[in-house]
């Protein structure tokens, strides 16, 4: 049994609240570790060593600060085998999966390498008789990050990379569910050149999350996790005077036209709904066959492919996917089975039935398919994050664009076609903040910026990308005047560059 405390002023340090959350290993069902919660007393010991190590951090030019980043890079290369390992027996996705979630977070990293580039201020000279302005973005001091269960990787290092490239000091928060990666990655920034508490970790639940909120040193919030608690954080941080970015929930669309490429398109959705056992945001929950021939074709070809999904253990490599991440999780997702048979959908593909031998305590369920389902069930309403797709059938494209439109989250959408024309007008009217064209999870690469719309996400700036530099910073604009000369007087009216 593993006990996990907290990472603070750069060591590992055991929790003193008595409280713990229990974490399991999803593969087998097994308890697998005890989690520190912290109390408002251990959060506020994190903010007061980042405090206090930031200033020094900032001060690090921003080119020495970089470097750090690129051996911690190495660092993590060094290690991915049983970090990925790690990750896969917390979280429940297969190792490959698992060095995945790495690898997306350390390209965010690698962007985080041109930060002195990124920093750089603006500069306008002869503004003004004698007068130049310039721009220069300055840290924020302290900054949080509270993240979720199921990219215990990706996400931390989406956050924590531009914050620390910016100068500033970080506390993370990661899920209770699985925090033994961020753990880890804390011990690697040390060894990788980061002073002692500029990078901690809080274990923790709603204690820890609102002493963070109310904490005045706390300069911003970043959040990932479901859209309630997006939506506690944003509006609790911003009444607090924080700068906060929360990302939220989602129900992704894949709208499938006449003319795709079937066997393309079946390939794009058994991977998009069923990798990673549906617990992702970007994966897709609702295909939407465009017209009935081609919902009756799709289906003919996606059947038998649901039927015949490899789930396994988080250790085998042939599987497709793994268990889910908890019991209670995997009982949300079934009782969600029950509702949509309730709502008179039609279960083409049942997957409650799949046990895994040898792991029969494991959080296993089978992939689940479900036809003619409609837009006013609470199966397409709401996000189910499991193995469990929605069929929509729509008559035309008009009513299929309608469909993410209209629903009240917009993390990411995809459209399958030959017809460069009907994506070109999909992707200019589509209410979504990520898009794919014959791209079924279109997760934009790291130099591009990750943002859902409408109640997917909280907040103006996304996360990664030029953004991310933005979000942790503040701009100073100063405006200087050399005057040769004699002095010229007072000046009574709003200064004029003349
Ligand atoms: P969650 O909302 O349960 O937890 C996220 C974080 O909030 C965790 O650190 C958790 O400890 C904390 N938290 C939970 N309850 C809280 C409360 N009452 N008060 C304060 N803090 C609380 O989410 P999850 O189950 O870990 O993750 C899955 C969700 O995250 C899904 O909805 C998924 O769509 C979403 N997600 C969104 C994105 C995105 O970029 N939009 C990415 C990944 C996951």
């Amino acid at each position: 049994m593993i006990t996990y405390g907290h990472f603070i002023g750069g060591a590992r340090t055991e929790g003193t609240s008595g409280r713990f959350a229990d974490a399991w290993e999803p593969m087998t069902g097994a308890l697998r570790s005890k989690v520190a919660l912290a109390s408002r007393a251990e959060v506020r010991a994190a903010v007061e060593n980042a405090a206090a190590a930031q200033p020094g951090w900032a001060a690090v030019n921003p080119q020495r600060r970089a470097r750090v980043l690129m051996r911690f890079l190495e660092l993590v290369a060094r290690e991915m085998d049983s970090l990925a390992e790690l990750l896969a027996r917390e979280h429940g996705k297969t190792i490959t999966d698992a060095a995945g979630d790495i690898q997306r977070g350390l390209e965010v990293i690698e962007f985080c390498i041109g930060a002195p580039h990124l920093l750089k201020g603006e500069y306008t000279v002869g503004a003004g008789p004698a007068t130049d302005v310039y721009s220069l973005r300055q840290p924020l001091g302290v900054v949080a990050g509270i993240t979720p269960f199921n990219f215990p990787a990706m996400i931390p290092l989406w956050k924590a990379g531009p914050a620390l490239a910016c100068g500033n000091a970080f506390v993370l928060k990661p899920s209770e569910r699985d925090p033994g990666v961020p753990m880890r990655l804390a011990e690697l920034f040390l060894e990788a050149g980061l002073p002692p508490g500029v990078f901690n970790v809080v274990n923790g639940d709603k204690e820890a999350v609102d002493a963070l909120l109310d904490d005045p040193d706390v300069k911003a919030i970043g959040f990932v996790g479901s859209t309630p608690i997006a939506e506690y954080i944003y509006t609790r941080g911003c009444a607090a005077g924080k700068r906060v970015q929360c990302f939220g929930g989602a129900k992704n669309h894949m709208i499938v036209m006449p003319d795709a490429d079937l066997d393309q398109t079946v390939d794009a959705l058994i991977g998009a709904g069923y990798g990673s056992a549906g617990e992702r945001c970007m994966a897709i929950s609702v295909a939407v066959p465009v017209g009935e021939q081609t919902a009756d074709r799709l289906m003919e070809k996606l059947i038998p492919r649901v039927e015949t999904l490899k789930i396994g253990p988080s250790t085998d490599p042939a599987a497709d996917y793994g268990p889910l991440v908890t019991r209670a999780h995997l009982d949300k997702v079934r009782s969600y089975i029950d509702v949509g048979l309730a709502e008179g959908a039609k279960l083409v593909v049942d997957g409650r039935g799949f046990t895994m031998q040898g792991y029969e305590n494991g959080f296993y369920l089978g992939g689940c398919l479900f036809d003619r389902v409609t837009a006013d069930m609470r199966i397409y309403k709401e996000e189910i994050f499991g193995p469990v797709l929605s069929v929509v059938r729509a008559h035309d494209y008009e009513e299929a664009l309608r469909l993410p439109n209209e629903h009240e989250y917009g993390n990411g959408v995809a459209i399958f076609t030959r017809d460069g024309d009907a994506a070109r007008d999909f992707a200019a009217r589509v209410n979504v903040g990520m898009v794919g064209v014959n791209v079924p999870i279109p997760v934009p690469i790291a130099y591009y910026t990750f943002g859902g719309w409408k109640r997917s996400g909280f907040g103006d700036l996304n996360q990664h990308g030029p953004d991310a530099f933005r979000f942790y910073t503040k701009t100073k604009t100063v405006t200087s005047r050399w005057p040769s000369g004699v002095k010229e007087g007072a000046e009574f009216a709003i200064p004029l560059m003349r």
